[in-house]
């Protein structure tokens, strides 16, 4: 497992059920509503720190989730993507990286055919068993929870990245 994670230059996280409880809120004008977990936002700004570019794609659009990626710096945002391993394929070759080099957190089938590509499959707690099957590693978490920072931790652990940049932390040498 080590060697595996120790490859990983890139996280892809879907949003719904992953970065969010899967939960759609309608209010009466039909707009809607989703709830991050805070924890999940320093988790991404610690992997940016550490060098672990994180890459979102989801199959909806929402302003939503724009505004929440915005608030968290990420640069990299795919929306309406339903063939998420089309999306794979085409990082793949801008960015120059292997399949090896690159991790995905999913829940649901629609992640299924991206992490069947990638070296290193990850599901969250309350996925679907078929994709629990795939992965290679399982949050504790479940999906809205802080599923992504249990995996960025994960990562940069395996990686031993995490203790320096805790260190720097309590120095507030950022
Ligand atoms: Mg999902």
């Amino acid at each position: 497992m080590k060697e595996l994670v120790k490859k990983i230059k890139i996280l892809i996280s879907d949003v719904d059920g992953v970065l969010t409880d899967g939960g759609l809120y309608y209010n009466d004008e039909g707009k809607v509503f989703k709830k991050f977990n805070v924890q999940d936002g320093l988790g991404i700004k610690l992997a940016q720190m550490a060098g672990l570019e994180i890459v979102i794609i989801t199959g909806l659009k929402s302003e939503a989730v724009k505004a929440r990626i915005k608030q968290l710096g990420i640069t990299e945002y795919y929306e309406g993507f339903l063939k998420k391993d089309h999306l794979i394929k085409k990082i793949s070759k801008e960015k120059k990286l292997k399949f090896e080099e690159m991790a995905y957190l999913g829940d649901d089938w629609v992640d299924g055919p991206a992490m069947k590509l990638v070296g290193l499959p990850m599901a969250v707690k309350n996925s679907q068993p078929e994709i629990k099957k795939i992965a290679k590693w399982i949050s504790q978490k479940k999906g809205g929870e802080g599923a992504l920072r249990e995996a960025i931790n994960f990562i940069l652990s395996m990686q031993g990245k995490l203790e320096q940049l805790w260190e720097k932390w309590l120095k507030q040498e950022f």
